[in-house]
Parts: C-alpha cells; structure tokens; sequence
C-alpha cells in the first residue's frame, strides 16, 4: 500500500471525458500522490477507500469565468442593467474592500464551489494574494487573473501601481502548484488601448494568460467605436491583445468578423449565460457559429453578484435550453457538449493539458454524485447518465470532491474548511462594511 494513495472502488459509473468519451460501469479508479494511475480493474490497496457502486465519477469541474470575492454581494443588486448595476451599487460598496473582505468572499466562494464539485475556476479580481490563501487552505485549484484599470481602484492608487502587483503576481505565481496566476485587463470602457498594449507585454514576457471582458453590452462597442472609431475586437488586435493566450469572456455583442479574428489567433472565448440573461445583454453569443468555427469554448458563471450562484450543472442546462430555444433547434446544444464546455474543453482554454478528463497519468481531481435521488432515477442506460447530469443534477448533488489526490469532501462534508465558521466570520465582517 502506498502513502497518499486512494481508489474509488467499483463505481456505478466513470464518466471519463477521454478522446472517445466512453462512460464506463462498475470499474475503480486508483489515485497515488496526484495522478489518476489505473483505471478499470486495479489490483492496488489504497490507505483509502471510497465505494463508489451507487455513484456517477467524473471529472472535477472547471468554471472558466468567475470574480470569487464577489460572494459577499450576492443579492446585493438585482434587475439592473450592467452599467447601472456595476457603477452606481457594485463598485461603490466593493471600492471599501480590504484584505478580510477578499479573503472570507474567496473563502466562501471555495465552500460553494466545493460543494457543487467545481475544482478549478480562473478568477479575476484584485488583492490576489488573499484568493491564493483561501484558495490554499481550501485545496482547490484557480487561475488568479491580476485585474487591471486605468482608474484608481481599492487595491492600487494608479495605473503604474497596478503594473508593479501584476508583474509580481504573475511571477509568484507562474507554474506553481494549484495556483497560478494572469493579467486581467478590466474593458475599454475603464480600460485604456495602451494599458491593453503592456499587457500584451506582460503575456509575453512572463509566458501567462491574458483574461478580459469583451464585447458584453451594446454600450461597450458603442463606447469602442465613439471614442476609438473601433470595435472591441478590432482594438484587442491592435493592441497585439489577441493570441491563443487570449481569454476573451462573455462575447454577446460580437460580429462575424470578431469570430474570424478569434479563429484566426486561436483565442479561446468563455461564455456565461445565466449572468448575460440575468444582466438582459440583449444578445446571445452565437455559442453555435463558434462551435462551427473550431473555437475553443469554456462557460463561467461569473461573479456571485450577478448570477447569483456557483453552480456548473445550472449553467450547462441553462446554456443549453438557451441556445436550443433561441435556434428553435432541440439539437443545438446536447448534453455532451455541455459537459465538454465545463471539463476538457475548460482544461484546453485554461491551457491545463492533465486535467478535465479521467484518465491514466492525468492529475487526480474528480467529483461523485449520489443518484440514489428521486431526480436522478431511473437511469436506463449508460447515456442516461449524460441526461442526468446536465438536464437533471444540482450542484447540491456532489456527494464527494477529490482535487490534486487529496479528499476536500466526503459524503457531502468539507474536509479542509470549517464552513460554520466562515459564515459567521462573513456575516460579521458585512455588518462591519455596511454600518
Ligand atoms: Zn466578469
């Protein structure tokens, strides 16, 4: 038996994501260290063991968009528009963050994710050294995306300021263990075309991602197009912004053209559907065109205070019956795919080549789900399960999380944080903000 060794034993069904998608019955799984060694019939002893015959296994899941200290505004305002919502109620109250603010919303933010089997999400915010303590002490994996704008915010008094954090955020952070870190340039509408251009630099100098909000709203490429006489897309290439480093979220607003360009420099898009709808964007992004075009897609759910929630399984059904409906094509969007855009198409955007899908030599993050559950039952064959986990699971179905080899959550409860805890530490810390 080896140390830090684990096999999930006999599992009803392994749900692999590999090159054939093939869903496997009544096979284990064999974890040593951090790696997914065997699967199929391994022979190994494990110093654990988790029965599996009742439980779905698949890959941990991977929000590709998402602002975690954002928790703490949940709800905070709803059924607005983008403009009036971030300017006039979100940044005002989120301007009068400190470093507990940032770490306990990251902290809850980890909680939710855990509990609805997310393992890995790419962030974007500020104070990121307070996101890579939570995320430490929680045991799963992000990609801190360094946010950057031309105005003052409440981490840096200036442009210049953010540069420096940046720079030394992603030099911290480059290929270190479940953390790594990226440049965030905000949006033209806060952000300038030469602060887009040194982050341009920044991607090549430091080998990192580049995260950015692009063509979200209407206001935004009207704002593009008045003040610079271009459209967002347009503006990215010009400022050397577009590469296969490029994460290019939301996207609603873009052209024909915009999806030549990203097919073009191998951009990878993120789409968030329940926020772009919650927010009334106006426009879907044309998920399928893309499709059709060989782009690499991954969903995000975005930040808490306009989804409300960190919920995969929401969005892949969402994402789903939204493009299904708005094509009046019931084939649009299947199961399969939706599952793909959260595990190894996710892994492609974030450019994590052994992760996203259950396989030997990959890196041991997956989840389980109990479908002893009214709503997961019957399944009739093995593509039920596919069924099942995107038109009928919840996030609350996760039964247990394992990320990087070790166990963060056992028959529904948190092994690495002391949730009651925290919840207390947020309440208080939000009476403190708001009195
Ligand atoms: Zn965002």
């Amino acid at each position: 038996m080896k140390p830090n060794s684990v096999l999930i034993k006999n599992a009803g069904w392994i749900v692999t994501q590999n090159s054939k998608r093939e869903i496997l019955s009544n096979k284990s799984i064999y974890i040593e260290g951090n790696r997914i060694v065997e699967v199929g019939n391994p022979k190994s002893e494990a110093d654990f063991i988790l029965e599996a015959d009742h439980k779905i296994v698949l890959p941990g899941l991977m929000n590709c968009h998402t602002h975690s200290p954002m928790t703490l505004l949940r709800g905070y305002s709803d059924d607005k528009s983008l403009e009036e919502w971030w300017f006039k109620d979100i940044y005002p109250v989120e301007s009068k963050f400190k470093s507990k603010h940032i770490y306990y919303g990251s902290l809850l933010a980890c909680i939710e994710m855990i509990k609805f089997g997310c393992t890995y999400f790419a962030d974007f915010y500020y104070f990121l050294d307070q996101i890579a303590k939570a995320v430490n002490e929680a045991g799963i994996r992000c990609n801190l995306g360094q946010g950057i704008l031309d105005v003052e915010t409440f981490e840096f008094p200036s442009k210049k300021i953010a540069f420096l954090i940046a720079k030394r955020m992603v030099r911290k952070w480059r290929k270190k263990g479940r953390i790594k870190a990226s440049i965030a340039p905000h949006m033209f509408q806060t952000t300038s075309p030469e602060t887009y251009e040194e982050c341009a630099e920044i991607v090549r100098k430091y080998n990192v991602l580049l995260q950015t909000h692009v063509c979200e709203s209407k206001k935004e490429v009207e704002f593009a197009l008045k003040n610079y006489e271009k459209r967002p897309v347009d503006l990215l290439e010009e400022c050397g912004c577009l590469s296969d480093k490029t994460i290019a979220v939301h996207c609603n607003w873009v052209s024909g053209d915009d999806i030549k360009k990203f097919s073009k420099y191998d951009v990878k898009v993120v789409h968030c559907p329940v926020s772009n709808m919650k927010l009334g964007e106006g426009k879907i992004m044309p998920l399928k065109d893309m499709i059709r075009q060989n782009l690499t897609i991954g969903l995000g759910t975005d930040g808490c205070a306009s989804n409300n929630s960190l919920d995969l399984f929401e969005e892949m059904k969402t994402c789903s019956l939204l493009h299904k409906s708005h094509l009046n094509d019931p084939t649009a969007m299947p199961a399969q795919k939706m599952l793909d855009l959260v595990t190894v198409d996710a892994a492609k955007v974030l450019h994590e080549e052994d992760l996203g899908s259950i396989e030997e030599g990959n890196k041991a993050d997956l989840i389980l789900i109990d479908t002893r559950k009214p709503h997961l039952q019957p399944i009739h064959r093995k593509h039920t399960v596919l069924s099942n986990l995107v038109y009928s699971a919840k996030g609350q179905d996760v039964s247990d999380v394992i990320c990087d080899g070790k166990l963060l959550m056992e028959d529904g409860r948190i092994t690495t944080l002391n949730e009651e805890e925290v919840y207390e530490k947020v309440r208080r810390i939000l009476l403190e903000l708001f009195r």
